[in-house]
């Protein structure tokens, strides 16, 4: 019954607008279920929701491939790059599947379930003013939307519309890393074989940031990948003349995974590493892969074997956000105005304070590696040298300076610091190692920096971090992994790296007035929350906006937990938790369509939350 839907489509052209809502309902296309969800009431209001789904059977995918949870996100990430090249190539632009980005991302985009595959689509139902185009409308319904199906879904067709997915490089090996997987079958060139390629490689990806985890390893940077990126606003990989990446042969590392596939490159254990090297010699660009390393890249994006440990937090100053709350005592004590610093609160953070903030606020969410980058910090944050400190008396001066903090942070709590520091030697005698770039070729320099700076690499305080595991997977329950060192003479301070109080955000502050729908996306860098507006401008490792969509979601979501007990730590677990339970699809309220969401990391749930103006906290 092909024609039911395109007959009455037929009949309402040139009818008004909202004639269109007869059209809900569900359509079967041969083996394609078409489910018009929800239409729009005018031509110019957001787009109609219309998913489409196959059956397994019907659909004839490897069971091998597409049962397991990481599996699914990998597959179904492949099967949505299928669908965008089709709607691309065809030219359908009334149908919106979304946009894919280099990374893998856990979406509601095409989901994968134990009956079948899933595509959730939005559409613009065509009009002349105001008035339905029906045959229009019949067309993009009945042939174009069932033919995306189609594509993306029927196994035996994939082999056809895949062609060109692969970026650049069809061995999906841009990184030159050697695959004693030579069989024919998973090569890529079976009908499957781009499917198989693609979980296989995501499937390798997490065995590494697993191996990372047991070994001890922050990150992992493959000999062979290309860091550097097209253009500032381009996340494509540099072009020919970018200079492949080589560890230096200290931090070399070789990994045989259980796939076969053999990785060697740089690691980078667990404590203090500094970046260093001339201006524009590849340090920023280093740090930024090592950033985006905490989400797995597509084949020939150039970073596949860049792995970061999932809990890892870019921390940059960031002055004007609000900060509520916050002990950052470890870092400013003694303000001027006398305020006290184990729960601070502005509405206008000045540039040191935004980054104790920063920094304070991704380890309460457990992160155990900080990202830093002298680029985006603040000086008087980072570093006091000598002549100053003679000059302002200690206890005339609130801030005491990241380097002065940087090794009990990791003694104390077990967090790592990776940081590009390329202005001041100050960072040399705390660094475990440090790594000097020349024309973008990394070569270990700690010897020579230690010596440079009277330090032997002995003498750092480590508190025995064999003990400690970094966690192979994100989230804030993390931090129960942490071995709090209860040996509280050693600090020099004073102020000790204890844990902090819990915050526990009042429920009324986060019930904006407005009820219906607070929350809101305002593409990648901001969150309509309320009447309030969240600025996430600054936050890095948020990279694509149904991630911003994410984020707004789980606002909501969070904002029934709250209930005057619960603090910000266990409201996340709870969300980490419905996450892992039911996939993004648990975060919105729509139980058949739930619109284009990506997964966000706790951490950036987090950091849209200490940034709203409005969050208030139980005293
Ligand atoms: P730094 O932080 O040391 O000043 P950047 O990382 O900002 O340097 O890099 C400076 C420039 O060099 C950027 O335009 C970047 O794209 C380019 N670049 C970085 N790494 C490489 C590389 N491996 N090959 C080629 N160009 C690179
Ligand atoms: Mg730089």
């Amino acid at each position: 019954q092909r024609s039911k839907l395109a007959s009455t489509l037929q009949n309402l052209d040139g009818r008004s607008y909202g004639n269109y809502k007869q059209i809900r309902g569900r359509y079967e296309f041969g083996p394609v279920t078409v489910f018009v969800d929800r239409v729009q009431v005018d031509p110019f209001a957001s787009p109609s929701k219309v998913r489409i789904r196959i059956n397994r059977a019907e659909a004839g995918f490897p069971t091998d491939i597409t049962t397991d949870r990481a599996d699914r996100i990998a597959a179904s990430d492949f099967l949505f790059r299928v669908g965008n090249e089709f709607l691309h190539h065809s030219n359908r632009r009334a149908i919106i599947l979304g946009r894919p980005g280099q990374e893998v991302l856990e979406r509601t985009n095409v989901i994968i379930d134990d009956e079948g595959f899933e595509a959730r689509l939005l559409v613009n139902l065509p009009a002349r003013g105001r008035r339905i185009l029906g045959h229009q409308a019949a067309d993009i319904l009945t042939r174009d939307v069932p033919e995306l199906a189609q594509a993306m879904f029927v196994h035996s067709n994939l082999a056809r519309h895949s062609s060109g997915h692969e970026s650049r490089d069809s061995s999906g090996d841009a990184s030159g890393q050697s695959s004693s997987d030579g069989s024919g079958e998973a090569s890529g060139h079976g009908p499957d074989g781009g499917l198989r390629e693609h979980v296989q490689l995501h499937r390798d990806q997490l065995e590494l940031q697993n191996h990372l985890g047991e070994e001890g390893l922050l990150a992992f940077i493959g000999n062979g990948a290309i860091l550097p990126r097209r253009s500032g606003d381009s996340d494509l990989p540099m072009d020919s003349s970018a200079v492949a990446f080589t560890s230096p042969s200290s931090l070399e590392h070789t990994v045989t995974l259980s796939s076969g596939r053999s990785l060697t490159g740089m690691a980078i254990p667990r404590g203090v590493t500094v970046i260093v090297g001339g201006g524009y010699h590849g340090k920023s660009t280093i740090l930024r892969a090592l950033e985006r390393g905490v989400y797995p890249h597509i084949a020939g994006d150039g970073r596949e074997w860049v792995i970061t440990e999932p809990s890892a937090t870019s921390i940059r100053a960031e002055d004007g956000r609000a900060v509520t709350g916050d002990d950052i005592s470890p870092f400013i004590n003694n303000l001027p105005s006398g305020t006290d610093t184990r729960s601070f609160t502005t509405t206008n953070a000045s540039g040191s304070t935004s980054q104790a903030a920063n920094l304070v606020e991704a380890v309460e969410v457990g992160a155990r590696t900080l990202l830093i980058d002298e680029d985006t910090s603040a000086t008087n944050f980072m570093i006091r040298d000598e002549r100053m400190r003679a000059l302002i008396p200690a206890d005339r001066e609130p801030i005491t300076p990241f380097v002065d903090r940087i090794r009990p942070l990791f003694t104390r709590r077990g967090v790592s610091t990776i940081l590009v520091a390329g202005g001041s030697s100050a960072f040399f005698e705390v660094a475990d190692h440090v790594i000097g770039l020349d024309a973008y070729v990394p070569q270990e320099v700690t010897a020579k920096a230690h010596e440079l700076v009277g330090v032997d690499a002995d003498d750092l305080e480590r508190s025995n971090p064999d003990q400690r595991t970094v966690a192979g997977s994100a989230g804030p329950d993390n931090t129960e992994h942490e071995s709090v060192d209860t040996d509280e003479s050693v600090d020099s301070g004073g102020e000790t790296f204890t844990t902090p109080q819990p915050r526990t955000p009042t429920a009324k502050a986060l019930h904006p007035s407005s009820k219906t729908k607070s929350a809101k996306a305002k593409g990648l860098g901001q969150v309509q929350f309320g009447k309030a507006f969240i600025d996430l401008a600054a936050v890095s490792q948020l990279i694509d906006p149904q991630q911003t969509t994410g984020i707004a979601e789980a606002l909501e979501y969070m904002a029934e937990i709250f209930d005057d007990r619960t603090s910000l730590t266990e409201a996340l677990a709870e969300v980490e938790d419905m996450l892992d339970a039911q996939g993004v699809d648990g975060l919105t309220g729509n139980r058949d369509h739930p619109g284009h969401v990506a997964r966000p990391r706790a951490q950036e749930i987090a950091a849209a939350l200490n940034r709203f103006r409005g969050l208030r906290l139980v005293e």
